[in-house]
């Protein structure tokens, strides 16, 4: 049985990989490695011919897959063999690799509808286990089908069954720090942190830095957040628990905070909500509007009119939002403007978004806008000679600088929710100042 199973592990060249790098696993960490021997049952097969831990894990190819989580357990005997699809699989190839040859294993994967997951949607670089019997019939195969999600073939009382399992997920709370030098999201690959993380902490701020104009050389922030790890690798990246951000030499926090009624939101340490009446920014911030060069970029100033506002670069087709909850006013094309939208707001406040390839469907004159509701996408119409967002913000018809007016402030919290939020938040309060001290001591 044992030679059995040696040989068919010797025939198939990719599984010396897998043991390669499984001793240098070894090398690494020996915990996860003892994890996933528990989570495939292949303690079992140890006892059963007598072997020393340490020789098992040199000959069997343990399957080193994000599947393992999912803590399958085989027969005695059996093979596990894990793969990843490859870009020319068929199913054929791919079920030939993993040693499934028994005809109703293969005549249930490729008709079954609770099994059409596998076949439809063979994407190369899936993970994919199974466990057969040395004569190649499968026991019980599992394919990934997501993130934390799978296929599950299972093979009882005489016939084959599917469904979609979960898998089990670590939870971790990460904590990262970062320093500016030429981007944002620069930053964040530097630093390792998750693209929407990083869109989280444009979002959290937006009432505070206009993440498209405001940032600097030298900005620094910390962020903790939540991450669902599977045998180790990163699958999804939760919310942002507590962020710092030092821009332009002013500090801005923000806590995640859950209130009485069950509502998340971000506040100041202090228990003042960071959402305000007025986002900094109207362009939807992303990788691509935020690394849009402003050299490409050369506006009509002070032609057409006196320019009043502030001019965003961002590709064709960029997410237009309202800074603030409001009516649209208008919404058509206006001279020089091109297709433009003025939106009137509380306190004799109105915001002007103007070149707009496209305006969102159906919007149209007295409609009520919510802040950060999509109205429009970035296009150059009218006198424009780049593709950018021209942005006005005016106070009783008055022209005035968007970044330089005091935007109002939102509610604080009540007392009673006072108490509540400041026993919640402490512990990530506490951390951010650990991780700003640790950063300090490792620059000196
Ligand atoms: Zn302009």
């Amino acid at each position: 049985m044992q030679k059995g199973k040696s040989g068919i592990l010797a025939q198939n060249p990719a599984i010396h990989e897998r043991k390669l790098r499984l001793r240098w696993l070894l090398a690494a960490s020996s915990i996860p490695l003892f994890g996933i021997i528990t989570a495939f049952g292949i303690a079992p097969q140890t006892s059963d011919v007598n072997v020393p831990v340490s020789t098992v894990i040199e000959e069997v190819a343990l399957p080193q897959s994000p599947l393992a989580a999912l803590g399958v357990s085989g027969e005695t005997g059996s093979i596990w063999q894990t793969d990843q699809v490859k870009q020319d699989d068929t199913l054929s190839t791919l079920l030939d690799r993993l040693n499934i040859h028994n005809d109703e294993a293969i005549e249930f994967l490729r008709r079954a509808p609770e099994a059409s997951v596998l076949p439809s949607q063979l994407r190369p670089g899936r993970h994919v286990l199974a466990n057969t019997s040395v004569d190649g019939d499968l026991l019980e195969l599992l394919y990934q089908t997501g993130p934390d999600t799978a296929l599950q073939v299972k093979r009882g009382a005489g016939s084959y069954h599917a469904a979609q399992v979960q898998f089990a997920l670590e939870n971790r709370t990460v904590m990262k720090s970062a320093e500016i030098q030429s981007s944002l999201f620069a930053a964040t690959d530097d630093a390792g942190i998750p693209d929407t993380i990083a869109m989280q902490l444009a979002e959290i701020f937006s009432s505070d830095i206009d993440f498209h104009l405001d940032l600097r050389r030298g900005d620094r922030f910390s962020v903790i957040y939540e991450a669902s790890y599977n045998n180790g690798e990163l699958v999804k990246s939760g919310r942002v628990l507590s962020a710092e951000f030092v821009n332009q030499g002013k500090t801005y926090h923000a806590v995640l905070y859950r209130d009485q009624a069950g509502h998340s939101n971000y506040y100041t340490p202090e228990g003042k909500s960071l959402h305000k009446s007025f986002l900094r920014s109207p362009l939807e911030f992303s990788r691509i509007s935020s690394g849009f060069s402003l050299a490409r970029f050369h506006p009509v100033l002070q032609t057409w009119r006196a320019h009043k506002g502030v001019d965003y670069a961002a590709p064709i087709g960029t997410r237009i939002k309202a800074t603030a909850d409001g009516t649209v006013a208008f919404v058509g094309t206006q001279g020089g403007y091109g297709n433009v939208i003025m939106l009137e707001h509380s306190g004799g406040i109105s915001t002007v978004y103007g070149h707009l390839s496209h305006f969102a469907a159906g919007l149209h004159k007295g409609q009520k806008i919510t802040q950060g509701d999509v109205i429009g996408q970035v296009g150059m119409s009218g006198l424009a000679t780049g593709s950018h967002l021209h942005y006005e913000f005016r106070v009783h018809g008055e022209h005035r600088d968007p970044l330089k007016v005091a935007l109002p402030v939102n509610v604080p919290l009540s007392k009673s929710e006072l108490a509540s939020f400041q026993r919640q938040v402490h512990p990530f309060v506490e951390d951010l100042a650990l991780l700003r001290h640790s950063n300090t001591i490792s620059l000196d």
